[in-house]
């Protein structure tokens, strides 16, 4: 064993936002104390602000890595799983061997059910930091170490429209397809004048080629998710994402088989047998692994099932600092199934300051990371604002 593990902390990094995340706070979604609001449409809390969870782990020989999971709300909790569990159990370990570390800490607390959630979003910050390590180790790239990039660069599509009308929301992808971008999804449960008048008039504005996709938030019983899919579908809808809620495998179920639209799900997986349950019974076309929610490791997994069964991968991309964006766009490389690759540009336009790293997206493609490990890290003004967990 040519290095050990020596030390893990885990960080809080938040940052203020202009505009809430799928836009301003509509009558009812005041936010509270804390700066939460919940959106009427889905039922969902969300953070004012942006927050997220960096996990900084040290080598004995002085090799830092860099990790990160989901810090929108009860970020103590994530960092005090790390605290009080599972960097005891990672400490002394060779990180050359994320994956074993990976397993490990999962069956810590499998029999007792903990096989989600907070649990393994925390266990994935430090799975993530763990690749960073053994990357820089090996001095190979991640997508070198999954197996090699099977893809130069990887298509984005533009995700999230907050504007408060339709017309600044077409306004604003109209925007994204004259530099060059020409896929977009948008959020049905914020299209306040219905999803299928904001299809129509977001069809008008692009023209026929752009791929337009919608994500229903899981907010639908399985007929009104088929009857909003049908009128959507006569604007050409490239995909639907999440037709309904997640614990209803068999509504999943119906919908996928009552319809010839595309159905896309499981960014809130954590593990590659919430995929397995799923695709035995549905008919999936497009999965959308979370690289906060699965770590490196698992998003691995779920890629290798997408290939063995011919679905496509559509990653997730979600609130964040960009250190678990560039832990996606390196495994997304890596994987044959990887078509797209969701892009906020809310959040990563106004927080790029945050990494120090060769990583953009531009053009209609994400442009990698390159160097050693993930190939980026936190700058040092996000260093400066980090607070520790
Ligand atoms: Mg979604």
């Amino acid at each position: 064993m040519s290095d050990v593990v020596k030390s893990i902390q885990a960080f809080t990094l938040t940052l203020p936002r202009d505009v809430p995340y799928l836009g301003s706070a509509r009558p009812g979604e005041e936010p509270n104390s804390k700066g939460y609001l919940v959106r009427k449409g889905n039922k969902t809390v969300y953070p004012t602000f942006d927050r997220s969870i960096l996990v900084k782990i040290e080598t004995k020989n002085g090799i830092v890595g860099w990790g990160e999971t989901y810090g929108l709300v009860a970020p103590g909790v994530v960092g005090e799983l790390i605290k009080d569990l599972l960097a005891d159990f990672a400490i002394g370990r060779d990180p050359s061997d994320p994956r074993a570390i990976y397993d490990d800490l999962y069956d810590l607390m499998r029999v007792r059910g903990y096989t989600g959630g907070f649990y393994v979003d925390a266990l994935c910050s430090i799975d993530i930091a763990l690749w960073d390590i053994a990357g820089k180790i090996a001095k190979s790239s991640v997508v070198d170490l999954l197996g090699g990039a099977k893809h130069d660069r990887i298509p984005a599509y533009i995700s999230g429209l907050p504007k408060n009308t339709i017309e600044e929301r077409v306004a604003l992808a109209k925007y994204w397809q004259d530099r060059g971008f020409n896929a977009f999804k948008f959020a049905t449960p914020v299209a306040d004048d219905g999803p299928v008048s904001e299809i129509a008039a977001l069809r008008a504005a692009l023209g026929p080629d752009a791929k337009i996709a919608a994500d229903l938030h899981w907010n639908q019983t399985a007929e009104a998710s088929l009857a909003l899919i049908s009128g959507m579908s006569a604007h050409n809808l490239w995909f639907a994402e999440a037709p309904v809620r997640t614990e209803e495998i068999a509504s999943l179920e119906k919908v996928s088989h009552a319809t010839n639209c595309l159905i896309a799900v499981g960014e809130e997986w954590r593990t590659h047998y919430d995929m397995l349950h799923r695709i035995e019974r549905c008919k999936i076309a497009i999965v959308q692994p979370e690289m906060g929610h699965k770590g490196i490791t698992n998003f691995m997994r779920i890629g290798a099932l997408a290939e063995e069964r011919g679905i496509d991968v559509i990653p997730h991309a979600t609130i964040g600092a960009g250190i678990f964006l560039a832990a996606s766009i390196q495994a997304s490389r890596a994987l044959k199934m990887t078509k797209f690759h969701e892009f906020q540009h809310s959040i990563f336009e106004p927080n790029r300051r945050l990494l120090v790293g060769e990583m953009d997206c531009k053009k209609g493609f994400y442009d990698p990371p390159t160097g050693f490990g993930l190939g980026v890290e936190p700058s040092p003004e996000a260093l400066s604002v980090m607070e520790s967990l």
